[in-house]
């Protein structure tokens, strides 16, 4: 069963099967996403992911042993400071915070913790802490990525001609639009930056050889006013929304069942 971890009591609690129960901590960020999409855009996803895997894995497993934690709404955003409205967490504090969280879950008897990471930024915290925290209480923890932006059913949700779509564009516009539509000002779109420059000299990569970590106002219009999204969200439905989260959720069943059943 499939249940959100704040709403058990404590004797509900002291009945969990909690050494094979997976406690599930959603990552989200409160940073900038453009001039369309909320500042909560990761941590609205966050809070929507869970809920889709639910229905996911529901279907291949009724009893599925599952506590959703609450999202963790701030992340590690130090890329998008400077626009206005990102909020971020030094590295070390991130860590610490869930450094904490994970002692306390551990203290209860919990092994398996997946942290489901909504916002890329937090994935490097979040790869060392789970290496700490495995040495450190013996737990098993798996970290997730959310979402399945390269899967062909989601990029065939991208407008033709949207290249780069990325950060606060089409694809994460669409999410938010399918969970929480009154928070998307589609009207003020801006086009985003749409890839490296045609003279190559401004080539952001995000792996490989020569990588740089980029900085949000890197991401530049076509005349070269600092943005921040990467892509088009103009084309951003609800629609798209609902198949890029009902994508990425079934992409992580097979994760999830074998997270079940690694001993
Ligand atoms: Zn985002």
């Amino acid at each position: 069963m499939i249940r959100n971890y704040n709403e058990l009591t404590r004797l509900e609690m002291e009945q969990v099967d909690r050494a094979n129960t997976i406690v599930l901590i959603p990552l989200g960020a409160t940073e900038q996403h453009g001039n369309q999409a909320p500042l909560g855009t990761d941590a609205m996803i966050a809070g929507a992911m869970p809920e889709y895997i639910k229905t996911e894995l529901s279907k291949v497993d009724p009893d599925y042993p599952m506590l959703i934690f609450p999202v963790i709404p701030v992340g590690f955003s130090v890329e998008h400071l400077g626009f206005c409205g990102s909020i971020s967490f030094k590295p070390d504090t991130y860590y610490h915070m869930l450094y904490d969280i994970t002692q306390s879950l551990a203290h209860h008897g919990f092994v398996k913790i997946v942290y489901l990471i909504c916002h890329g930024g937090n994935r490097s915290v979040v790869d060392m802490l789970a290496r700490q925290v495995r040495a450190d209480f013996g737990v098993l923890p798996f970290v997730l990525a959310s979402g399945a932006f390269f899967h062909p059913d989601v990029q065939a949700t991208i407008s033709p001609g949207n290249t780069f779509d990325f950060h606060g564009g089409e694809m994460e516009t669409s999410m938010v639009l399918a969970i929480n539509p009154s928070s998307v000002k589609l009207e003020l779109s801006e086009t985003g930056f749409r890839g490296p420059t045609r003279d190559g000299k401004k080539a952001i990569r995000f792996s490989g050889e020569h990588a740089l970590t980029w900085m949000g106002e890197e991401f530049v219009t076509e005349d070269g006013r600092p943005i921040g999204i990467g892509g088009d969200p103009r084309g951003a439905t609800a629609e798209k929304g609902r198949i890029i989260l009902e994508t990425s959720a079934r992409e992580l069943v097979p994760a999830f069942i074998e997270i079940r059943d690694w001993t």
